[in-house]
């Protein structure tokens, strides 16, 4: 009997752990390296996924999970900082007919999801482990890890998100670069009346948002020009967010009201980052974050993530040759669908920074997610 083939993946966020739940499914022998002790069970408040990510998540085994913890939605709404509703818009079905336009969820919950799912597949996980070398010659890669051990496989998966340490080793020089942006985040609980992601476009910030994340909870954001971190204590979290969010009507004086403990506010600068040419050295190949970043003005990361987890596996698995030919084949497949993304969701950013009023954001939100819809 020949033996599995091996890979080893080097994270667990999204994209490690899908593409670790495909590559098992088809008989692989996997083992999924993550560098935080807690396999970031707990961390962050809410995430969207739009449906071309529900579709993945469906393909993994998770949908019902998936669907009984989150929020399930259709529409957005546009509202002036005092919350009077503009205009109340469908989404689109990126997913497909079959699947909400959009689920909100809290990130733990999902990451939670998707630890089970790996722990199922019979994958060999390691917490707290790093890569501290990768050698490679032409049949495989022998990796060294930080507690010691080795092990030889076939492919490495680098699925260690946006500051890549596995992109850095094999010489791809990308960096993310900041867009100009930041963003103040929180988890709240969910006031009766939200029950779609409302925004509000003006006032003190470039956007004030929420989305509910499950009958009881929401998380809400506001987005303003980056900052010095330096120049914002993380003590002064809460104060800080709760003083632009003050400046909100409708749910916000609501929301701003649980905008108390500053260690459940996380602030962040948007990124932007496209790995150009290839997104493989040999046998390294790069997923999700790791590859391409870009601003959540259109929610696509993690979406994109679990695309790139999903049509990888299934070129491993259908192929008996791992080679040039197939890796490139899959830069191109998805390089074709994730630059229309990054530079929608980095121009839809920049027209707010440089103030232009009558740029057609509907517009092209509505050509990209209609680029989305099609299978990836
Ligand atoms: C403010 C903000 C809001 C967002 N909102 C949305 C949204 O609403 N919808 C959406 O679809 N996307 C959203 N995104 C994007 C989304 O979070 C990312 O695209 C997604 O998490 C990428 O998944 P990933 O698995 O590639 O990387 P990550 O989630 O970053 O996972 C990488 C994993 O690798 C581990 N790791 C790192 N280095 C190493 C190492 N050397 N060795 C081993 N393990 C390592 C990390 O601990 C982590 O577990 C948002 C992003 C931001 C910044």
């Amino acid at each position: 009997m020949t033996q599995p083939r091996t890979v080893l993946v080097v994270g667990g966020g999204a994209a490690g752990n899908a593409v670790t739940i495909l590559l098992r499914r088809a008989g692989l022998a996997v083992d999924l390296i993550e560098a935080k002790d807690d396999w970031n069970a707990t961390a962050g408040s809410g995430i969207t996924l739009q449906g071309n990510a529900l579709r993945v998540l469906r393909e993994l085994g998770v949908w019902e999970q998936v669907e009984a913890s989150g929020y399930a939605f259709g529409s957005v709404g546009i509202t002036t900082p005092d919350g009077t509703v503009l205009h109340v818009q469908d989404d689109l079905r990126t997913g497909g007919d079959d699947l909400p336009a959009t689920v909100g969820m809290q990130r733990p919950r999902l990451q939670q999801i998707l630890i089970d799912a790996v722990r199922a597949s019979g994958a060999s996980v390691r917490l707290g482990t790093r890569a501290k070398s990768l050698d490679q010659d032409a049949d495989g890669v022998t990796a060294r890890f930080t507690d010691g051990t080795e092990g030889r496989y076939d492919l490495v998966i680098a699925a260690d998100g946006l500051s890549s340490a596995t992109r850095a080793a094999i010489g791809i020089t990308a960096r993310p670069e900041p867009t100009g942006m930041a963003i103040w985040r929180v988890a709240a609980p969910r006031p009766a009346g939200v029950v779609r992601t409302d925004l509000a476009y003006g006032g003190p910030a470039y956007i004030a948002g929420y989305c509910p994340t499950s009958e009881d909870t929401i998380y809400a954001y506001v987005v303003e020009s980056n900052r010095d971190r330096a120049s914002i204590p993380p003590e002064t979290y809460a104060e800080e967010m709760r003083r632009l969010a003050s400046a909100y009507g409708g749910f916000w004086p609501e929301i701003t009201e649980h905008i108390t403990d500053p260690a459940k506010v996380n602030y962040t600068w948007f990124d932007r980052m496209l790995v150009e040419g290839s997104w493989h050295r040999g046998r390294v190949v790069l997923v999700g974050d790791a590859a391409h970043c870009c601003p959540p003005t259109l929610a696509q990361g993690a979406a994109l993530s679990l695309e790139d987890a999903f049509v990888l596996a299934g070129m491993l698995t259908a192929s008996d040759t791992w080679d040039e030919a197939l890796f490139q084949g899959y830069y191109e497949r998805r390089i074709r669908r994730v630059r229309p993304v990054v530079e929608a969701s980095v121009q839809i950013g920049r027209w707010q920074l440089d103030g232009v009023r009558d740029a057609d954001v509907p517009g092209l939100m509505g050509r990209t997610m209609a680029m989305l819809r099609e299978l990836p």
